[in-house]
């Protein structure tokens, strides 16, 4: 097992909007029950930082100067207005910070459904295609929205960055295979490029990790017929997208979900999930995303044991029948939280 040098982590923290600060104190609790010590600097960003009228900067500088000086981040959701309104907070960040490995694993914990023994990982481009955020109304006559065009971006380097972090996390968590999905088919470019740069890393990894490939749409049918045919997942940004929330699905819903943002400049750490603001401030949030996001945190930080103890107690306590609504228990956000503080102790 390794262990860090490290006596004491600096990592920024954005509690963030709707059930954020909620979960951000249960998975505080959690994490200090690990012993491992961190020097938390606070930050807003989002809705609580744009204010009520929605004016000011959704993404402060002094959040985005904290993330270059720790080069790591554990984050709550961050608010997105729906059609106008301030762009993406996270999709900023991704930018700011190169982060273009969107890492999503899903287990289960306790048989969902008809669901069991799911164990997949989805590793979803972060910074490029549609999400490249380059698009414009075209006017034409009185109508300034007459069209919308959106481009999708992706570059040959991109493409092969994220398809060799796929086959690299594979090779090295003893995973079997990764499945590209694309939809080359039809987008003969911006996805025929993402898959033949995906072929080409392949070979490299011939004998020691296996390939296949699915176009989205089986691709998705099947993880609903079929989860176990998958293993890792790599794919092109808004496939990933929606796939996460998919996979999230097969496991319990979103309550379970973690996530890790990779970068050249910086890692942050978050729940699938967003702000649930259908919830906020009822202590009904399941912290397990975000307490799971930590673990694959401590983890990154070289906390290899902290990471895994914090893991085995959320199993422990979710499946000894501490749970929050969503898993049709009746424990509050920090009620959950201090049944696994207290198994991670
Ligand atoms: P959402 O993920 O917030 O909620 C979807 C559903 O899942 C809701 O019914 C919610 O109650 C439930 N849910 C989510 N997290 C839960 C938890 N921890 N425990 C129990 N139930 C949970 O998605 P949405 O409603 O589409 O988005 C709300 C806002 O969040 C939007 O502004 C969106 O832009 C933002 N968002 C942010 C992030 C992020 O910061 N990474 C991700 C997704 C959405």
């Amino acid at each position: 097992m390794r262990h860090s040098q490290v006596s004491s982590y600096s990592v920024t923290l954005l509690p963030g909007d709707g059930v954020g600060p909620e979960i951000t104190d249960a998975t505080l609790a959690v994490l200090e029950a690990t012993g491992v010590e961190v020097a938390w600097d606070r930050q807003i960003a989002g809705a609580a930082a744009a204010g009520v009228e929605r004016r000011g900067n959704p993404l402060p500088d002094p959040a985005i100067e904290s993330i270059r000086a720790t080069k790591c981040a554990l984050k709550g959701p961050l608010e997105t207005p729906v059609g106008g309104g301030y762009r993406s907070v996270n999709v900023a960040l991704r930018k700011e910070f190169d982060l273009y490995a969107n890492l999503r694993p899903v287990r289960t914990v306790v048989p969902f459904r008809s669901y069991d023994n799911i164990d997949l990982v989805l590793v979803r481009e972060n910074t490029q295609g549609l999400y490249a955020g380059v698009e414009h109304f075209v006017q034409i006559g009185d109508d300034p929205k007459a069209v919308a065009e959106s481009m999708a971006i992706v570059t040959r380097e991109g493409c092969h960055r994220i398809c060799r972090f796929a086959f690299e996390y594979a090779l090295h968590h003893a995973r079997r295979k990764v499945t590209l999905v694309h939809k080359a088919n039809i987008l003969k470019m911006v996805s025929g490029l993402f898959l033949e740069e995906g072929r080409l890393v392949a070979k490299e990894y011939e004998g020691r990790v296996e390939c296949d490939e699915k176009i989205i749409d089986n691709a998705a049918m099947q993880l609903v017929m079929k989860p176990e045919s998958f293993d890792v997942i790599v794919t092109t940004n808004m496939f990933g997208d929606i796939l996460s929330d998919q996979i999230a699905g097969l496991v319990g819903g979103l309550g379970l979900a973690p996530s890790a943002n990779i970068g050249s400049k910086a890692s942050i750490f978050e729940a699938v999930h967003g702000t649930a603001p259908d919830i906020a401030g009822q202590s009904k949030a399941n912290p397990t995303a975000l307490i799971l996001s930590a673990a694959m945190m401590l983890e990154h930080l070289g906390e290899l044991d902290a990471g895994q103890r914090v893991r085995d107690a959320v199993i422990a306590t979710i499946k000894g029948g501490t749970r929050t609504g969503d898993l049709g228990g009746t424990a509050s956000t920090a009620a959950f939280a201090k049944a696994v503080a207290q198994r991670v102790k």
